[in-house]
Parts: structure tokens; sequence; C-alpha cells
């Protein structure tokens, strides 16, 4: 059996305001009416391009606060997923900290919700005060064993890089949404995107993004600590199909295979610990790994490859 996934944007639908980041429509390139009819239609086409019969579809709705949304209306769009039960084997919504109740949690179990998504983005409150995100991170707390208590898979969704945050207060953020034991994470870093207020703070010089350097070193860290702790990573950054371009992104960490560098980053790491603490120069290092792993280890564009020849004179081979 195959599994898909659907996602539905339904950008800022809920959202009581514009987090300081944060431009959705601009990124998901979906200015339309969500309407339940809407959400039937885009359900119905994907079924329609699917030619595998016995393929299970998980349906995502992202891009805005679906817990925010009036809960009326909330229901109507479970209830179009219901229609098609029998072949959607999930479905995640991704929302606030901040819109998180027993009745919200009540009806999300009634119509199946498998996983909920927090954007808790910083355990800092006043990073989330300074970018304008209108909770805090007892928010974040008090959801979470909510929604755990309710038997719903919980996701917390951070970035590295905020406004007024630091490589400290971005491992700090990773260390404590370990502690609430989510069943999954993504790691955002965060992009200056047109038409956001933190655009203004960048223009104005308020605002240093981190270089990519920092970016993905700071990523890397962070992922190695959630798979340390069996934590799931579903995503890290994101992807150029989801509206990002010159166009849109005016500073910031952006690169289409983001995830790539901060994984070659994690090898990088291992090796040269090991490098350093065998005292290797001018030589050749053989690494033994699994088919998979191999152009993690060599790196994008041999990254990694390049970086222990020029700053050791290694050079890496690999073994069976
Ligand atoms: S709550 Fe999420 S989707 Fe809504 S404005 Fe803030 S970051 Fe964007």
């Amino acid at each position: 059996m195959r599994k898909y996934n659907l996602p539905i944007f339904i950008p800022h639908l809920g959202c009581p305001h514009d987090c300081a980041f944060c431009n959705q429509r601009k990124i998901t390139g979906v200015d339309t009416e969500i309407t339940p009819e809407y959400i039937e239609n885009r359900i119905e086409t994907f079924f329609s391009t699917i030619s595998d019969k016995d393929s299970m579809v998980e349906i995502a709705f992202f891009g805005g606060s679906f817990t925010a949304i009036p809960i009326d209306l909330q229901e109507n769009f479970l209830k179009v997923a219901e229609k098609f039960s029998g072949k959607i084997c999930g479905i995640r919504v991704s929302t606030r900290p901040d819109a998180i109740n027993e009745e919200i949690l009540t009806l999300l179990k009634k119509y199946n919700v498998t996983e909920i998504e927090l954007g808790a983005q910083s355990s800092d409150d006043t990073v989330l005060t300074l970018n304008n995100r209108g909770h805090l991170f007892s928010h974040t707390v008090s959801a979470s064993k909510l929604i755990k208590s309710y038997g719903i898979r919980l996701g917390l969704q951070m970035m590295v890089g905020m406004y007024g945050s630091s490589p400290e207060k971005d491992i700090k953020t990773a260390e404590d949404i370990i502690a609430l034991k989510p069943d999954s994470t993504r790691i955002y870093p965060t992009l200056t995107l047109k038409g956001t207020v933190l655009e203004k703070f960048y223009l104005s010089g308020d605002y240093v993004p981190y270089d990519m350097e920092t970016a993905v070193a700071v990523s890397a860290t962070i992922l190695s600590k959630f798979r340390e702790n069996n934590i799931t990573v579903l995503r890290i950054g994101l992807h150029s199909e989801e509206g990002l371009n010159s166009d849109t992104v005016i500073a910031g960490p952006y690169h289409p295979a983001f995830g790539e560098l901060v994984e070659n980053r994690i090898w990088r790491n291992k090796i040269e610990n090991n490098i350093i603490k065998d005292g290797l120069k001018d030589c050749e290092l053989v690494i033994n790994s699994n088919p998979s792993e191999v152009s993690k280890i060599i790196g994008h564009k041999k990254c990694n490859y390049i970086y222990f020849k020029e700053k050791y004179g290694v050079t890496l081979k690999i073994g069976g």
C-alpha cells in the first residue's frame, strides 16, 4: 500500500494577526477563498491523479491556524475529509499553541484527526513577543500536554534565527521541545520574506539574519539532539516549491537543499571529531557506510570532501 501526503494550504485562515516573519499567502501562492467546496474539489482532484487503487492518503491542513478558525467551519472542513474516510489514513492540522482547548480537541478527536502540529517557534518569551506571535511558551507547554492527553499525536515546529534569538536560545528551544516529548518536529530557518514586518526590521538594520554557516551549524546541533531523543524530524527548511524565490525571499539562509546541508554537517562534525582525536593529517580516511549515506558524507557539491582535503589534507574514501 502506497502512502501519499495531500497538503491543503489554508493561508492565514484563523490567524488573529500576522506574525513578524510570516507571509503565507506569498509563499503558498494560494490566494483563493478557502471553503468546504474548495477543499472537496482539492481532495477529489488529488484522488483523480492517483492511479494506485490501494493507496492511502494523509491530509494535512497547513499554512494557517486550523483550530482558530470558527469552530463550525472547522467542523465543515473535517466533514469533507470524512467523506473520503475509506481512503484516508490520517489527518494532520497545524495551528497556534494558544488555540487549543478541550472543546476543540473533542471535535478533532471526533473527526479522527491524527496529529496536531503546533508552531512553537521559540521557547523564549522575549523572542515570541518581538516576533508578534501573540502567545508565550507556557501556551505551548499547556497545549502540548492537553493534546497528548487526548491521544492525538503531537508535532512541534521550531524556527532558528528569529528576530531577537541567538544560537544559544535556539538550542535551548530544542531542549525545551524535547522535554515536551513530541512525536515529530520541523526545523525552519528564519527567512526574511517580502511584505513582512521582519522585512522592515531587516531594512532598518534592527534584524541581522543568520548567515548560511550559522543556520546550518545550529540546525545540525538541533537535528542531532532530536534524533538522540528518538523524535522524528519531518522537515528541515522550506522548499522552493513552496513559492520561495529571489522575488519572495529578501534575506536569510535560503537554500533549496538546506536539509541536505544540515545532514552533511552532521557527518562533517562526526568525521572531524575523529580526525582531531586521531591527529590525522595528509592521509586517506576510509569511511565504511551504508550506500544511502554516501552522498551525505561526501556532501552537497562535495562540500565535505573539499572541506577535509583543504583543512587537514585528508582524502575521504567510502568503504563497503
Ligand atoms: S500563526 Fe502561523 S500562519 Fe498565522 S501568521 Fe503566524 S506564523 Fe503565519
